[in-house]
């Protein structure tokens, strides 16, 4: 599916810049935080208050360049328009980032036509004035991102949980952009869109092209956590959020399970080690250890099973999902 980055749903990643700081739960176990620190010696230097940005190379300012101009090539051999996921180092409405920074990806967006840009960030509040704000001193004269979602920019936001989900959509909604989508990874809780809805309409916020539940969301990504720490994503969590998308008819990717999988995603590789587990008792979860033996056979008891990312894979229910919004 993608061509130079891991990420399941794109086919590029760009980072203009590195570098971050925790604001979520989210964030708990940041991969790029990790990365970071493992280039520069075990401190993690461009994290946290305080911590100064890197900015790119300037080569590598150039790789969308090359992918604008391949973007003929592209469509020939896969029939759509090329996604770039923007930022999987650092976050691109980060306070601490100079914003002439911003300003710059803006006009690389603006000359980069044929790719569709996915913004995607925990800080949706500080969206809008800042796209504003960039814009007011960008070359192409417009003021206002109102006046122009512009149709390569995606825009979306990651939440975990119910309470990021009550508290961010509204916020999503206030940004024009082409597309707006939720990255739900890591999953930590579950969540009802019904319950957001209401929370939506009684801080004033109108159900969105008259549909009520997911209305102006026109993608979710749903996937659990992987590496050292990683925590359990319930079943389901998973499976409730792909019925309600499917209520909704928004399309729904399945990203990954992550570190822990139900017993038909466990592989018999654990048969003769030691296998981590974890139930899920009424509100938390509660974890073990069942000895390796050849007469072990993994079923749906418990919840999940430690698996590993790779074993554990993308299927739920033994189904891929792969949806996808329509270009813009
Ligand atoms: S917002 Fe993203 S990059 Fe920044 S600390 Fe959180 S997980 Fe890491």
């Amino acid at each position: 599916m993608s061509e130079n980055t891991k990420i399941e749903w794109a086919d590029h990643t760009f980072n203009p810049w590195e570098g971050c700081q925790k604001v979520g739960p989210g964030c708990d176990h940041c991969y790029a935080e990790a990365r970071n620190a493992r280039f520069a010696g075990g401190k993690s230097v461009n994290w946290g208050p305080g911590a100064q940005r890197r900015r790119t190379s300037a080569a590598n300012w150039k790789k969308p360049i090359a992918w604008n101009a391949a973007a003929t090539d592209f469509m020939v051999a896969h029939g759509r328009r090329q996604r770039v996921f923007c930022a999987s180092l650092a976050d691109v409405f980060d306070n601490a980032v100079d914003p002439q920074w911003r300003v710059d990806l803006l006009e690389l967006i603006a000359k980069t036509p044929h790719l569709d840009w996915l913004l995607l960030t925990k800080r949706i509040g500080n969206a809008h004035a800042m796209l504003d704000a960039a814009l007011e001193v960008m070359s192409h004269g417009l003021t206002e991102w109102a006046e122009v979602p512009w149709p390569n920019v995606w825009i979306g936001v990651t939440v975990v949980n119910q309470e990021e989900t009550d508290r961010d959509i509204p916020k999503l909604l206030a940004v024009p952009a082409a597309r707006r989508f939720l990255s739900m990874e890591p999953l930590l809780g579950p969540v009802d869109f019904y319950q957001s809805s209401a929370t939506w309409s009684a801080a004033g916020y109108m159900p969105w092209r008259n549909r009520p539940i997911l209305g102006g969301i026109d993608w979710v990504i749903v996937g659990g956590e992987s590496g050292a720490g990683a925590r359990p994503m319930h079943p389901d969590w998973v499976r409730d959020l792909l019925d309600q998308c499917e209520a909704a008819g928004t399309p729904f990717l399945f990203k990954q399970w992550g570190e822990w999988a139900p017993g038909e995603c466990a592989t018999n590789t654990l048969d003769m080690r030691t296998v981590q587990v974890a139930d899920w008792f009424v509100d938390d979860w509660k974890f073990d250890a069942i000895p390796g033996s050849s007469e072990f056979h993994i079923d749906d008891e418990p919840t999940l099973y430690r698996a590993g990312k790779r074993a554990a894979g993308r299927l739920l229910d033994g189904v891929e999902h792969n949806g996808f919004p329509e270009a813009s």
